[in-house]
């Protein structure tokens, strides 16, 4: 087929991880595509300005971290020296080589790339501003929305200063401040002050919640609040940054809270990461009967039909969570169903990870959440300490535990905080999505020696079974 002839079927608005998987799972069902990006090539946020610069930057801070902890088992490194220029280009040659190749992927499958922004003029037609100048209406068939998400700053923390960054100016690693105010102990906040703390900078993290991550386990965001006791300079709990102003050398925060002391402080740059919102405006979404819920996020059903019977929302635009494999699934359960198919969005786990180190991941019904919805819950918790493999990296901090369901045994929940808990997680969804009781768990040989047998001895911990833990019988 070639990339130009015929109509389009599908047209696909926004090319990250949820749009672009939407439409080539579109374009292998045999659907004529179009694919709308202001990008080069597909990738989106994800790829251009978030998940992957972020964590090839936080792979550097893990390798200096390591350095320094290397001195511990007989290695002494000499302190860094950082080539701010060499790193940057390193982060955008991998986004450069990751996007290169998902464009080549969209021509293998004829999918037609059309770089620029669309908007709907009605429930047929998007029409785009090229950017390389001029219009073009595409008529469709069918529509998928993939139009993510933005950093979202309140009012209150708006100024115009070339000081304060967001997600997107703090990968782009203009310098290495000498001091950075992270307004937001969240995803963002985290990952992206581990960063600059890595490269030197003297960063405090201001939270308003009593704790950061909120929404996530306790006893896993404690593992990793003590280590940030020693990279962060400070992190400040129940405060807020009441406003902020430029002055000479930086940005006077003053602060609200108890962590407000002192009530002012000047810091060379401020990142504010206080959360994202949907892209939903300005795509002529009014033209349509797409319909929009009370945080801006567009309303779908189980196969991500919106309120317009031809038009499907996926990914961050769709609702949270916002995280890119969440868009990937949603986006090909909405080709799927625009290609005839009986498929739905009805996942039992979406994992959560948060980069840092050390990581910490979870997925299925948390800890937290059973408590607050009152779920009758075993939790069964095997400490990285009695882990060899956990000892031989020196990451004996570590837990991985198991939320069960006490009457079926069956998994309901995996939380791991460790090195590597992003990859380790992986079991557990599978163990959440296939029903797996805490024996399938115990039963299964896993690798000697590793750090996923602390998923199977957290089983055998439920059963009172595990070989490196021992509890004496009482009585
Ligand atoms: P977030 O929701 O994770 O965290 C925002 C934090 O800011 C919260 O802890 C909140 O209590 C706090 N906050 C809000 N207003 C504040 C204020 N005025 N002062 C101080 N603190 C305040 O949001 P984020 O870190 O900006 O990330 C946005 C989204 O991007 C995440 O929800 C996530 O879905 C996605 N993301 C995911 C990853 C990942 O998967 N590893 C990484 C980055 C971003």
């Amino acid at each position: 087929m070639s990339e130009e002839s015929g109509a389009t079927e599908v047209a696909v608005l926004g090319g990250g991880p949820g749009g672009y998987a939407a439409a080539f799972r579109a374009a292998d069902l045999g659907k004529r595509v179009a694919l709308i990006d202001e990008g080069e090539n597909p990738g989106g946020v994800c790829l251009y300005r978030g998940c992957i610069p972020s964590k090839a930057l936080l792979h550097v801070a893990k390798v200096i971290a390591e350095s320094h902890e290397a001195a511990a088992w007989g290695v002494e490194f000499s302190p860094p020296k950082i080539d701010l220029n060499r790193m940057r280009a390193w982060k955008e040659g991998i986004v450069t080589k990751l996007t290169a190749g998902v464009g080549q992927l969209s021509k293998a499958r004829g999918v037609r790339f059309v770089r620029g922004r669309g908007k709907f003029l009605d429930a047929g037609t998007l029409r785009v501003e090229r950017s390389a100048g001029g219009e073009e209406d595409i008529p469709f068939e069918r529509a998928i929305i993939a139009a993510g998400s933005r950093p979202f700053i309140p009012p209150g923390l708006s100024l115009e200063s070339a000081r304060l960054m967001d997600s997107t100016s703090a990968l782009a690693l203009k310098d290495a401040p000498e001091s950075l105010l992270v307004v937001g102990g969240g995803y963002i906040g985290l990952e992206l002050g581990s960063v600059y703390a890595a490269l030197g900078a003297r960063v405090t993290v201001v939270e308003m919640t009593a704790g950061l991550l909120p929404g996530a386990d306790r006893d896993l965001v404690n593992i990793l609040a003590k280590r940030l006791e020693k990279t962060l300079h400070a992190v400040l709990l129940n405060t807020k940054v009441a406003g902020m102003k430029e002055v000479k050398g930086g940005i006077q925060a003053r602060l609200e809270g108890e962590g407000a002391v002192p009530a002012e402080a000047v810091f060379e740059k401020v990142l504010v990461a206080v959360g994202r919102a949907p892209n939903s405006g300005g795509l002529g979404l009014e033209n349509t009967k797409v319909e929009i819920d009370e945080k801006g996020f567009i309303k779908t059903d189980a196969q991500r039909r919106t309120a317009e019977d031809n038009i499907f929302a996926i990914g961050d635009v769709a609702g949270e969570p916002m995280l890119a494999h969440k868009a990937t699934h949603e986006g090909r359960v909405a080709a799927e169903a625009i290609a005839g198919a009986k498929a739905a969005f009805e996942p039992a786990a979406i994992p959560a990870v948060v980069f840092t180190d050390p990581e910490i991941a979870w997925c299925g019904l948390t800890e937290t959440a059973a408590k607050a919805e009152k779920i009758p819950v075993q939790v069964a918790r095997f400490p990285w300490a009695a882990s060899g493999r956990a000892q031989t990296l020196g990451q004996s901090d570590g837990v991985t535990k198991l939320v069960i369901d006490p009457e079926t045994e069956r998994v309901l929940g995996v939380g791991i905080c460790g090195s590597g808990a992003g990859e380790l997680i992986a079991e557990g969804v599978l163990a959440v999505e296939m029903a797996a009781v805490a024996a399938d768990v115990g039963l299964s040989i896993h690798p000697h020696p590793t750090l996923s047998e602390t998923l199977m001895e957290s089983a055998d911990v439920f059963f009172g079974t595990s070989t490196h833990i021992y509890r004496p019988k009482r009585g």
